[in-house]
Parts: structure tokens; C-alpha cells; sequence
């Protein structure tokens, strides 16, 4: 006999996940001839696909054996060794390979960091909003998450340190700091660097740990790449990916963590994914020792960059009084901000009935704020649908104010 399952027989954290509107709007998002303001999926056009199938096929006559074997738990040292090249570029200079974890994707890296660190009513910091993805790990986990106060130029020092000495007054431990602190997701934001060393003695002070999380961070529109908050302090734990810079399909991620975190990382990585892809991670190592992969993230920095642009004049154009939005540097996101009268979620359902999808702003919220923000990402759009859809947005949202 077969059985149906309910939400109702799942274990505490699934009950508690996210609500189902927001399930919703991305599945839209991949209707055929919707304008997707929804996904973050990057442009792959760039890619240098006969450099790539080349590397696939001297992987496979000359070490097939190799790749398609399990692995080391924490990764090849073949790519460990490219990737403490590459966080050179944010001023990580002293990274290790034994504190590197390579995970299937830096979405991984959150779920271990988070099984290993978190136990139900545990308090996570995170940005007000914050990836909606880290929402539903740490909730999954049955976190208290709490947001803490962000604008145009990311996390606010002064709201952090309120929070903190609320929380204290209230006698609760704040196990980390979740922070996107480069083109933040969905803010679109980039944290000056007095933020960061703010934020840092702060955490300090205070005993915090930081989970830094940094998919975007080469993705500046001009080619200019914040220091990296580990690069001022070894205890910070910093999550990386390839998934952005490079091709999400291949799930490769990866974490540094302070030694004797890293080992229990590990551990917890081990017990989760045994090992991370054998020929992902060599056919990432390959491209980025064999390839100008520099020429090709300056291709997509640069388209971006027009996408971005090819929003914010719309916006700038079409945006009725009322409404703010964030003008992003780098990245895949501009966060608005609608007036209280109009709900995110109910503008969406009707941009949906126009064939444009956004994500409405409660889905990067724990706490049932967002009702009246909204995401809209330009990273995959083509510059003709940015335009057409922002202006289909900007409509509905007019019609939305004037009831
Ligand atoms: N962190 C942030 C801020 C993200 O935006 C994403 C993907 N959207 C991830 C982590 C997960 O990325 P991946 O697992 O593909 O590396």
C-alpha cells in the first residue's frame, strides 16, 4: 500500500520551511517566454565550451580512471591548489589546504557549516534581507534568525551592535554572523571596507564567529574586487563558488575555515557528500590553470554591467514616486523597496499574468517582513527583455499605487 506524505510527517525543520507562494514564483520563473527577473542563473554564453570539451577529453583518455573514482573527502589537491590562488585576488593570502573543505557548491558549505554549528533556537545574525537560500538551511535547522538593519551600502556597524547587546541583555549566544558582504544577495550591495573592519572588531569583541559568503565578490561591473573579511582575520569562515564566476552545473564550491573547525567541517562533509566530484572539480582546476578564464568573467563583468544599466534607466525613467531601489556595482540584484500600500507578492501574481516573474521580498526574510520589497535580478535576461519587462514592472506596480 502506498503512502502519501504531508508536510505534517516531516521532521520539525521541514515543517518549518518557507511558504509555498514563494515555491511558487520560481517555478514560474522557468515557464517558457517569461521574463525572469527570478533566477540568479549566470550567462553562460561566454564560455569557452571547445577549450572545455577538449579538457573533458583529455580528463577521460589520459585520467579517466582518476575522475570518475570517488575521491579525497575534502577535495583534490589539484584544485585546493587553484583556489588558494584565486582568493589571493581578495587579499587571502595565508589559506592552507588542509582548512580547505571543497564542497558541491558553497549551498553545501552552508549546510555543513550549519549541521556542525547550529542546534534548534540557536541564534544566526544575518542581513535584513539575506539569501533566501541560507533562510531555508538555517531554518531547516531550526535557527532563530536574526536580521540585522542593512542599506544601499550593506550591513549597518550600529545596527549590528544594538542587536548584539539586545541579544545579550537577553542572556541568548549568537553563534555567527552569516554576511554577503560583496554584491549582496538580493541587495545588490557592496560593503565599503570602514564597514567591514567595523563589523569585524564588533564580532571580535563579542565572541561571533563570521560566515562570509562570497559567490559574487569577481563580479564587480568595473573589474573592482572588495578584501575579502578574511584576509584581516584567520577565525573568519569564508564560503566560496565557482558557480558564478564560472558554471553552476558542475557544483563546486568551497569553504576555509580556522584549522580546528575545518576538521570537524570535513568530517561533517564527509558523512554528507563523501566526496565532492572527482572531474567537476579537475575540469574546473584545468580551466582556470589552462584557459584565460580572466578574458571570459571580463566579458560577463562587462555584460552585467549593461544589463544592469539597461534596468536602472528604465527604473530611472518608468519608477513612479514612492519607490526605491539599490544601483548595483556588481553582481545580479537591485533590491526596491514599494510603498506600504502595495503587497510584493500580490504585484508579482500580476507581472506573472504579464509574463514578467520577480521573487516578492518575503522569500529573503524569516520573520514575515518583505511584504512590501521585492528582488529583481538582471543577470540573465537579455538587455531587450530587461527593458521590456522593467517597464511592464514599473506599470503594474503605477497601476498597484493608484488602486
Ligand atoms: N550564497 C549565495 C549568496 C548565493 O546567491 C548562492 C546561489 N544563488 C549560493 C550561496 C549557492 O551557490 P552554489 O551552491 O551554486 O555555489
Amino acid at each position: 500500500m502506498s503512502q502519501e506524505f504531508t508536510i505534517e510527517d516531516c521532521a520539525a525543520g521541514v515543517r518549518n520551511a518557507k511558504p509555498s507562494e514563494v515555491r511558487k514564483v520560481f517555478a514560474m520563473s522557468a515557464k517558457p517566454g517569461m521574463i525572469s527577473f527570478a533566477s540568479g542563473m549566470p550567462e553562460l554564453s561566454s564560455l569557452p565550451m571547445d577549450s572545455l570539451a577538449d579538457i573533458t577529453e583529455d580528463l577521460m583518455r589520459n585520467r579517466g580512471m582518476e575522475v570518475m573514482q570517488y575521491g579525497a573527502s575534502t577535495g583534490t589537491d589539484h584544485l585546493k591548489a587553484q583556489i588558494i590562488e584565486l582568493m589571493k585576488l581578495e587579499g587571502i593570502e595565508n589559506a592552507k589546504p588542509e582548512d580547505i573543505i571543497v564542497t558541491t557548491g558553497s549551498q553545501c558549505g552552508l549546510d555543513i557549516l550549519t549541521r556542525v554549528l547550529i542546534d534548534p533556537e540557536d541564534v544566526i545574525l544575518a542581513e535584513a534581507p539575506s539569501y533566501s537560500g541560507a533562510m531555508a538551511v538555517f531554518t531547516g535547522a531550526q535557527a532563530n534568525v536574526v536580521h540585522v538593519g542593512a542599506d544601499h551600502e550593506g550591513l549597518i556597524p550600529e545596527e549590528l551592535e544594538k542587536t548584539v547587546e539586545e541579544l545579550k541583555a537577553q542572556g541568548r549566544r549568537i553563534k555567527f554572523l552569516y554576511t554577503i558582504p560583496s554584491f549582496q544577495n538580493p541587495g545588490g550591495t557592496m560593503m565599503p571596507q570602514e564597514r567591514r573592519d567595523r563589523v569585524r572588531e564588533i564580532c571580535d569583541a563579542n565572541h561571533i564567529l563570521i560566515a562570509e559568503d562570497n559567490p559574487y565578490g569577481l563580479l564587480g561591473f568595473e573589474g573592482q574586487v572588495g578584501r575579502a573579511m578574511r584576509a584581516d582575520d584567520d577565525n573568519v569562515v569564508y564560503l566560496g563558488s565557482f558557480s558564478k564566476m564560472f558554471a553552476p552545473g558542475l557544483r563546486v564550491g568551497w569553504t576555509l575555515a580556522p584549522s580546528s573547525l575545518s576538521k570537524i567541517l570535513g568530517l561533517q562533509a564527509e558523512a554528507a557528500v563523501l566526496n565532492p566530484s572527482v572531474f567537476g572539480q579537475e575540469l574546473v582546476a584545468e580551466y582556470l590553470e589552462k584557459t584565460d578564464w580572466q578574458a571570459v568573467l571580463n566579458q560577463y563583468r562587462e555584460l552585467y554591467g549593461k544589463r544592469a544599466q539597461a534596468l536602472m534607466d528604465v527604473f530611472d525613467e518608468f519608477m513612479p514616486e514612492g519607490v526605491t531601489w539599490t544601483r548595483p556595482e556588481g553582481g545580479f540584484y537591485s533590491w526596491i523597496t514599494l510603498p506600504e500600500s502595495v503587497d510584493s507578492y500580490e504585484l508579482c501574481m500580476t507581472c506573472i499574468d504579464r509574463g514578467v516573474v520577480f521573487v516578492p521580498g518575503t522569500a529573503f526574510y524569516t520573520d514575515g517582513r518583505g511584504t512590501h520589497e521585492a528582488r529583481v535580478s538582471f543577470c540573465h535576461p537579455t538587455e531587450e527583455d530587461i527593458r521590456k519587462g522593467a517597464e511592464i514592472f514599473a506599470t503594474a506596480l503605477k497601476e498597484a499605487i493608484s488602486g
